[in-house]
């Protein structure tokens, strides 16, 4: 597997000089374009990666499918979509154009970042230091790695820089979609997006979700197969920004992207995959982890639609 990954690594490679690095959080402009790393684990819990590995970067947008989960896990389904739509948009992840035409005002996903930072704000815990810690605590056990946590310099970066995000949230609390102090959810949801993992990470969690919510690194059950399966059509559906529909055309498997390059992606009853490439296309995604993606579904047939 070790030697397949490098093999495909090195024909995708060539597409990094025609992205860029995010620098709209200055932070992250910080990150080598050239970094590229991928781990996959498997349902039997063994692990195989290639490159920059042991390299840490923050998980950005990757972070909104665990507050879903929780939020799904603590207060179910029907009251999280009552609050948040589940259709794919058209419109970039920080856009405000539909909160503001849509006849409800609601976000149209979780995905996007004003549907995630309602999804914060809905969760049943009395602070945002608490509401982050749970977030955390999710994220630990998927990917069976009590270890993991926050990189302060991105949190910092983005809570001076998010201004859009602050646009977002108060529109919603004007629209009464979101309630209770506006600068705490946005406190919680930049500290998510701040939680710094590796590929291995990424890889773990993705088969935990690829295995209905049971890690195979340790066995843990950490969430429902239901959840798992809402995770999944998120993914396919919303996961990959507004080229998710061409990612699920080229690709085919349930992934979620991020800023800082870094995408999950849950091949079903098969593997865990985690992909970093900071070097983005226009859409947010990162160039050579998405050519990555589509060569190995192609050799390993992983395509699940
Ligand atoms: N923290 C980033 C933001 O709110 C997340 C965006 C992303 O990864 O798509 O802008």
């Amino acid at each position: 597997m070790k030697k397949l990954i490098g093999r495909l690594m090195e024909e995708s490679r060539r597409n990094i000089p025609s992205g860029r690095v995010a620098d709209y959080i200055p932070e992250l402009a910080k990150k080598n374009r050239d970094s590229f790393s991928v781990s996959i684990v498997t349902m039997d819990g063994a692990i195989a990666h290639c490159g920059d590995t042991g390299e840490m970067f923050t998980m950005q947008s990757v972070s909104k499918l665990f507050s879903l989960a929780l939020a799904l896990e603590s207060i179910g389904p029907k009251s999280v979509f009552s609050r948040v739509g589940m259709n794919p948009t058209s419109e970039p992840f920080n856009s405000i154009l539909k909160l503001e035409i849509s006849d409800s005002h609601k976000p149209m996903n979780p995905m996007i970042n004003a549907g995630a930072i309602a999804v914060v704000s809905i969760l049943p815990f009395d602070t945002s230091g608490e509401r982050f810690r749970m977030v955390l605590d999710l994220v630990r056990r998927m990917a069976a790695n009590p270890a993991i946590d926050f990189d302060e310099n991105v949190y910092l970066s983005e809570k001076l820089t998010g201004d859009r995000n602050r646009a977002l949230a108060y529109f919603m609390k004007s629209t009464g979609d979101i309630c209770g102090d506006v600068e705490s959810h946005l406190d919680a949801y930049f500290r998510q997006c701040s939680i710094a993992v590796t590929t291995d990470d990424l890889a773990v969690m993705g088969a935990t979700i690829a295995g209905n919510g049971t890690c195979p690194v340790n066995g843990e059950r950490v969430v429902s197969a239901s959840v798992c399966k809402t995770l999944r059509a998120m993914m396919i559906t919303c996961g990959m920004y507004d080229g998710s529909g061409e990612f699920a055309l080229r690709v085919g498997i349930p992934a979620k992207s991020g800023v800082s390059g870094g995408i999950l992606v849950s091949a079903p009853e098969r593997m865990g995959i985690g992909v970093w490439g900071p070097s983005l296309d226009e859409k947010g995604n990162s160039v050579a982890g998405a050519d990555f993606l589509e060569r190995l579904a192609d050799e390993l047939e992983l395509r699940s639609i």
